[in-house]
Parts: C-alpha cells; sequence; structure tokens
C-alpha cells in the first residue's frame, strides 16, 4: 500500500511570511488570524470560529464564554490528559471526573448521572485519539441535566459520527493546533460555536475584553490574552488548505500499521464503531498480554512512541492534584490497555513497517 502523498506548500507559505515579515511589528495584530477564523468556519461548516492561542485557552476561553465560574461542577471523563482540566481550576470550577466504558471508550452516562450535583453545569467530553462517543447519547443526556457541552475535540478534527463532525455537537468544540495535531500551527487552537454570543463572548475574552462584545465597553471585565500570533496564524491557514491530504494521510498511515500488525500475539486493533468517521489520529490496538502498561513502556524504549509508554498518560483522576477516593476504573482500564502509536505526517511507510517490526518482534518475545 502506498500512502497518499502530503502536498508540499512550502515555497506559498515561506512567501506569506516573508511579505508577514515586511508588515511586522504590527500592534493591530493584522488581518491573519481574522481570515483564518472565516477559512475555519467554512472547512468546518460552523458559523463562528475564534482562533486562540492554543488547544488548552480555546477550553479556557469556551468554559468562561458559557458562564462557567467559581464554584461550578463541570463533569470531565478521568479518559483526558489534564490539559483538559486546567482551564476549569483557572475559572475556579471543579472537574468531576466521570467514568469511560471500556469497551467503546464512550462515556459511562450511568457514572456520569451519579455524580451530577445541584451545582453541575456542563460536561466536556474528549474526543481522546480522535474516537467519538455517540452523539445522540450524549446531546440526550445534557439536555435532560440542563448542561452545557463544550467538547475537548482538540485531537479529532476530521472526525465524525452519525454525520455529525467532532467539535460541532454543543454549545462549542475546542481544538489545538499544538505540533502533534493533525491540523498543526506550532503552538494555537480555536474553538467553534454556532452561537454568536459565544463567539463575541470568546473575542472578547482572549484578548482582556478589547474588543468587548456589543453593547458593552471594552476593558469593562478582567479577563485574558489568548490571542493567536499573526505568524502562527498564517502556517495554520497554510495547514488548513491542506487538511483534506493531512487527513486523508493519516488515515492511511494508521490503517498501514493497523494492517501490518494483524497477526501480532495479543494485540488487536480497536475498531472505530458503525457510524464513526476516524480520523485514524493514532493506530490503536488492545493489548492482551502479562504487564500489559510496561510492554507499552518497553515498546517506547524501542522506539515506537506511544500515549501511554513515551508520555505516562494516565487517568486524569489518579493524578497527584487531585484526591479520589473512587477512581475510574473504566478509564484505568482503557489506558492499561491501549497501545496508542504517536504519528506525524513525515512518518513513511519504512518508519511505520519498522514501527510494526518492532512491535511483532517484542510482542512475540514478551513474557511479562
Ligand atoms: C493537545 C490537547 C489539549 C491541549 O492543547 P494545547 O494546544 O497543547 O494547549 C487538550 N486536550 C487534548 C485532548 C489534547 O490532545
Amino acid at each position: 500500500m502506498t500512502l497518499p502523498p502530503i502536498p508540499n506548500t512550502r515555497q506559498p507559505l515561506a512567501d506569506q511570511l516573508t511579505a508577514l515579515l515586511e508588515q511586522l511589528p504590527d500592534p493591530s495584530g493584522g488581518p491573519n488570524t481574522g481570515q483564518l477564523e472565516q477559512e475555519l468556519a467554512e472547512a468546518f461548516d460552523v458559523p463562528h470560529a475564534v482562533a486562540v492561542a492554543s488547544g488548552t485557552a480555546a477550553l479556557h476561553v469556551a468554559l468562561a464564554a458559557c458562564g462557567i465560574g467559581p464554584g461550578d461542577e463541570v463533569l470531565v471523563p478521568a479518559l483526558t490528559v489534564v490539559m483538559t482540566v486546567a482551564p476549569l481550576a483557572a475559572l475556579g470550577a471543579t472537574p468531576v471526573f466521570i467514568d469511560s466504558d471500556p469497551d467503546t471508550l464512550d462515556l459511562d452516562f450511568d457514572d456520569a448521572v451519579r455524580k451530577l450535583t445541584a451545582r453541575t453545569r456542563a460536561i466536556v467530553p474528549v474526543h481522546l485519539w480522535g474516537r467519538m462517543g455517540d452523539p445522540a447519547a450524549l446531546t440526550a443526556f445534557a439536555q435532560e441535566h440542563g448542561l452545557a457541552v463544550i467538547e475537548d475535540a482538540a485531537q479529532a478534527a476530521g472526525s465524525a459520527r452519525s454525520g455529525q463532525r467532532a467539535g460541532t455537537l454543543g454549545a462549542v468544540g475546542c481544538f489545538s493546533m499544538k505540533d502533534g495535531k493533525i491540523l498543526w500551527s506550532g503552538e494555537g487552537g480555536f474553538l467553534l460555536t454556532a452561537r454568536p454570543q459565544v463567539a463575541e463572548h470568546a473575542a472578547a475574552f482572549r484578548s482582556h475584553w478589547q474588543p468587548a462584545p456589543p453593547g458593552q465597553a471594552p476593558l469593562s471585565r478582567l479577563a485574558t490574552n489568548a490571542r493567536l500570533a499573526a505568524p502562527l496564524a498564517v502556517i495554520a491557514q497554510a495547514n488548513l488548505r491542506r487538511l483534506p491530504s493531512l487527513l486523508a494521510r493519516r488515515r492511511a498511515q494508521t490503517q498501514h500499521l493497523i494492517g501490518a500488525l494483524q497477526q501480532a500475539p495479543g494485540l488487536s486493533p480497536l475498531a472505530p464503531a458503525p457510524g464513526e468517521e476516524w480520523n485514524g489520529f493514532a493506530p490503536l490496538a488492545h493489548i492482551d498480554l502479562p504487564r500489559p502498561r510496561a510492554f507499552a513502556q518497553h515498546l517506547a524504549q524501542q522506539g515506537v512512541p506511544n500515549s501511554t509508554g513515551s508520555f505516562r498518560l494516565v487517568p486524569c483522576d489518579t493524578r497527584p492534584m487531585f484526591t479520589s477516593t473512587n477512581p475510574c476504573r473504566g478509564a484505568a482500564h482503557v489506558l492499561d490497555h491501549t497501545l496508542a502509536v504517536v504519528l506525524t505526517e513525515h512518518d513513511t511507510e519504512t518508519t511505520l513497517d519498522r514501527h510494526a517490526a518492532v512491535i511483532l518482534r517484542e510482542a512475540d518475545a514478551w513474557t511479562g
């Protein structure tokens, strides 16, 4: 199988960056961020996009725009990274960790119901590794309990399920453009929303309430600086233009590696759900070997970068700053038993074949 090539847009991008350098410094910020926002809204087919400095900032700004503040409780899957949760702390809100179903990776809504209180205001589903839960179940749960849905779609650009795109299921969808995500700009992020008030609030909040939403005075509220720098907006614009190719390549890379692992003892691919159009963010396999987490760590040492082995991804509720007395077992099971190989657009067939050879060899030899 041959991977689809990625279009080389380096020269036009270099020309644009050179042109931009002539304009800098530009205290007004210049037109690129606004252009990027229009292009994002078109590409994702949503009314509004607001570009920000990071995925963390997108969540921070989105939560603030949805009115989340001190004393509020927000449901968050334990099956996530700390970056989902840090913005809640910054706003004085409390994360309440909910479990995930280890078979489907979807949220455990029974656990979510048990953890509702009179203070619960919102739910932040996280499409880890680009995998999406059932949008209908999420929407029904949120509506029944009057919760705002703020998606952490940082890894899910290009994923969809039941015809609904990641990042467009609820009030706001948040994305990261950090290197390592499929759509990257070095650092960066953005949010998508259909609600004009949320977009206006977000645009004000990311820049110290300036410009203020209609009818309000600039700088009349304390907010933050989460603006996306113009050079990064230019890089984001160039990569957004090749997003379809980047997605095709990532899906093909993932399929290639998973295909090469069919005979690997103790490893079985985690297939997307029916109706799920997965972006293929990371090749995923269930590890059914003794000491599965140690196996993932061993693979990382052998040059196969992966979520748990290289980045020590653990359920968020078990991190030292949270004192969970009742840890989420489904999330722990998923992270202990999942090999999620970390890819970039540069990974060629040769790289992927080398990864596959290492995984096959080590799985064969693994005794725990
Ligand atoms: C990358 C990521 C973030 C944070 O994005 P940054 O741009 O690094 O701030 C948040 N959530 C998830 C799931 C991510 O993968």
